[in-house]
């Protein structure tokens, strides 16, 4: 990989040089999966957990992106992917700079999924599919949202009015109607790890 890009006289500082600040790979983990999964609780729990082991650490999550950076994005396709696409390009910049970066996005489909990681690139990107059926998703909502996709006031929901393609393989799969938070937690944590070991 190039370490300095030359654009005339100025000369970018390399990845290299921040990671050994950071002292740990830059990598992007991304959750996906159907709203309610558990995709922020188990994103949010393995930055605490890596933070209190010194990793330097970012999470973007899908609800708090489309309050600033993706404002006034909806949910057809064109703005689903364009969300998506921001998000893996700012993924992007944290990873070159050696930062840990936790993405949570429902990420619908594997074309969309295909685009993150081919923004990413293919060595700092593994994606984590969070796994729970859409009537347990739909008995938790946690934010309500399955309630007023019924009522329909919110249209367009996935895994409802709009498809969720479970992935054929994903680098790691979570299920969160199966193990607790706690055993999920330490489950990714035990396969994170290792990728996040300075080269
Ligand atoms: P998402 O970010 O995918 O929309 P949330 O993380 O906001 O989902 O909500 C997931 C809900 O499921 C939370 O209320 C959480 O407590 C619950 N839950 C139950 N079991 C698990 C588990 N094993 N891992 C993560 N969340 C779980």
């Amino acid at each position: 990989m190039t370490e300095h890009l030359s654009t005339g006289p100025i000369r970018f500082l390399g990845r290299t040089a921040r990671e050994s600040l950071t002292r740990q790979r830059g990598t992007v983990f991304w959750f996906y999966g159907l709203s309610g999964a558990g995709k922020s609780t188990l994103a949010s729990a393995v930055e605490k957990a890596l933070h209190e082991k010194g990793h330097l650490t970012t999470l973007l999550d899908g609800d708090l992106l489309r309050t600033g950076l993706n404002r006034g994005l909806g949910f057809s396709d064109d703005d689903r992917r364009e969300n998506l696409r921001r998000a893996a390009e700012v993924a992007r910049l944290f990873c070159h700079s050696g930062v840990i970066t936790l993405c949570s996005f429902i990420t619908p489909t594997k074309a969309f999924r295909s685009l993150a990681r081919q923004i990413v690139g293919e060595d700092d990107f593994h994606e984590i599919f969070v796994k729970a059926d859409f009537e347990t998703c739909r008995a938790r909502d946690v934010k309500g949202l399955y309630a007023k996709a019924e009522g329909g006031t919110v249209k367009q929901f996935t895994g409802r009015d709009s498809g969720f393609e479970e992935p054929d393989r994903a680098d790691f799969t979570i299920d969160t109607t199966t193990s607790s938070e706690s055993t999920c937690v330490d489950q990714l944590l035990a396969w994170m790890l290792p990728l996040i070991a300075p080269q």
